[in-house]
């Protein structure tokens, strides 16, 4: 089956990567948020990565403007019954997933599959807020969207082997490559990839190096291509903290506990990026 329309809903950093990619393989996608700020906001950062990609001649500025025509912004989840497929990007907290998921369930028609980008909440869980569990799944993109290739295909309890085979070919549609996992914390790129930052973090705390010594070490001594810090600004502290705050409780092993300068920074709104520091300045 082939995916003409889809809504993402939620667009920060990821909904807005998500809708450049499906509106560049030509799928008609209505971007949803709370409110037209976070949609212009949203519209910008797609226009100025097509822009860029005109000027490193992967496309022609025709190219940008069907783009960017495939793209409708709303405020209205109505949209959502025009839609073969809702993909959910909203903020990485259970109530705000909960409310757009009951409330999707009463728009969306029954055939409309309702996949989560969530980092760390569970699948299973999501998918019983709604009366379709079998065609809630997981499709955990990447940061940045448009560049990195894997899609992580979240299998929850009740996800049937059917939505699975599709939300893949989906995934293929996109241009990714999906890869299916199950439905346990953190699943598996940031079951490994997080607790390492927190580690880079701890680091940082007792005085085992500065932010661009770690970064340097792992860098040159692992070959990584960014360092632990300078990646976990880009993913937003926030979203690490709270990826870490799920490991800790669902897996119940002290290994996994938030280092405590982590959730002073998030404390004091140092999310990364985002807010133009973290770790390092961002000049906004
Ligand atoms: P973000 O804060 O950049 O964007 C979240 C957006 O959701 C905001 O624009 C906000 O206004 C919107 N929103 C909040 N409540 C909403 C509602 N009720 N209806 C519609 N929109 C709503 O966050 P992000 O980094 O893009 O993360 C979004 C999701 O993607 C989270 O579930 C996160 O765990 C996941 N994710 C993030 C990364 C990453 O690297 N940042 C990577 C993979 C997955």
């Amino acid at each position: 089956m082939q995916v003409n329309t889809i809504m993402v809903v939620g667009a920060g950093q990821m909904g807005s990567g998500i809708a450049q990619v499906a509106a560049q393989a030509g799928l008609k996608v209505f971007l949803h948020d709370l409110d037209q700020q976070y949609l212009e906001r949203a519209l910008q950062t797609i226009e100025r990565q097509l822009q860029r990609n005109i000027e490193r001649g992967r496309l022609t500025a025709a190219d940008k403007e069907q783009i960017l025509g495939n793209i409708n912004t709303t405020t209205d989840l109505g949209h959502a019954a025009a839609a073969d497929l809702v993909i959910e990007a909203a903020t990485e907290k259970l109530d705000v997933k909960r409310g757009i998921l009951v409330e999707l369930d009463q728009i969306a028609p029954p055939h409309v599959i309702f996949a989560s980008n969530t980092s760390s909440l569970s699948i299973t869980k999501l998918g019983s807020f709604t009366k379709r569990p079998q065609a809630v799944i997981g499709m955990h993109f990447f940061n940045p969207v448009p560049v990195m290739q894997l899609v992580e295909v979240v299998k929850g309890l009740a996800t049937s082997e059917e939505v699975v085979k599709h939300v893949k070919q989906v995934a293929i549609q996109l241009g990714k490559t999906p890869v299916e996992i199950a439905d346990t914390p953190g699943f598996a790129v940031n079951r490994m990839l997080i607790p390492m930052i927190n580690e880079a973090i701890f680091c940082v705390m007792e005085g085992v190096g500065s932010a661009e010594a770690i970064d340097t070490t792992m860098k040159l001594g692992a070959n990584h291509p960014m360092g632990p810090l300078a990646l976990a600004d880009l993913i937003g502290l926030d979203v690490c903290l709270s990826i870490m705050d799920v490991l800790h409780r669902d897996l119940g092993d002290d290994k996994y506990r938030p280092c405590p300068l982590l959730r002073q920074m998030v404390a004091a709104g140092y999310l990364g990026r985002k807010t133009g520091r973290g770790f390092y300045n961002y000049d906004r």
